[in-house]
């Protein structure tokens, strides 16, 4: 007979290919990038009492008052970074895991920062839990990149800052790409940039989002408490 937790667990991941079916409908066409969502167990990275809720396409409270993105803006953001599997990857706002998580299987190596010093905690534990052996989870401030690891072929920024951090900028190789959403607190556009030259930068807009602050020296101030 069938445990109760196995049977949970194919339950989940049910759900999971659900979930990348609805993805790939609303036009997520990279191949890896869903098997990467479809392999990842979401629900390992909210707080237990919401795991019903991990593979709906919603956002999620992982507690101190931030949240995991809804799987559809992952995927966008993901695939954005058109990975083929050998990039060195710098993350800032590690939040859950999650992202991490997708990266490790879709890149060489993934640096991610998250100014929370809990949420990084907890983050690293569970990805170490998880054998993503090739992710670092440091804590500090991701506006100013890790000059120590830079360059980097690619950058996802995922929480919304006011414009884009320049120190980010210098840390990304030529012909490497940043992802991440800028504008206003109440709203953002989630940009794509290219590093074209050693100062030639190109700018593309994937549409518009809503994430919580980016924090930090090129970021929004922390709010007083
Ligand atoms: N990628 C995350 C979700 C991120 S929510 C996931 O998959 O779960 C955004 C995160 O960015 C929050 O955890 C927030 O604390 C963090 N953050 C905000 N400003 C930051 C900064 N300057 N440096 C690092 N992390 C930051």
């Amino acid at each position: 007979m069938q445990s109760s937790r196995s049977a949970a667990l194919e339950e989940y991941a049910r759900a999971r290919e659900r979930l990348v079916r609805r993805l790939s409908a609303r036009g997520v066409q990279d191949e890896r990038v869903l098997q990467a969502i479809f392999e990842t167990p979401r629900h390992r990275f909210l707080p237990e009492a919401l795991w019903g809720q991990a593979y709906r396409d919603t956002p999620v409270p992982i507690g101190e008052a931030q949240t995991i993105s809804a799987p559809g803006v992952v995927a966008t953001m993901t695939e954005a970074l058109s990975l083929s599997g050998h990039e060195q990857v710098l993350e800032v706002g590690t939040g859950s895991g999650y992202q991490a998580a997708l990266l490790h299987g879709l890149a060489a190596s993934v640096l991610s920062i998250e100014r929370i010093p809990v949420l990084a905690e907890r983050a690293d534990v569970l990805l170490s839990e998880l054998g993503c052996d090739r992710v670092e989870v440091r804590v500090g401030d991701g506006t100013q990149g890790a000059a120590d690891r830079a360059p980097f072929d690619r950058i996802l920024v995922t929480a919304g800052g006011p414009e884009l951090p320049l120190p980010l900028l210098s840390q990304l190789t030529v012909g490497g790409l940043l992802v991440g959403p800028f504008g206003d607190r109440g709203g953002q556009e989630l940009m794509r940039i290219q590093r074209a030259g050693p100062k030639k930068f190109t700018r593309e807009v994937l549409g518009a989002c809503r994430f919580v602050d980016l924090i930090g020296e090129a970021g929004w101030s922390a709010p007083s408490l």
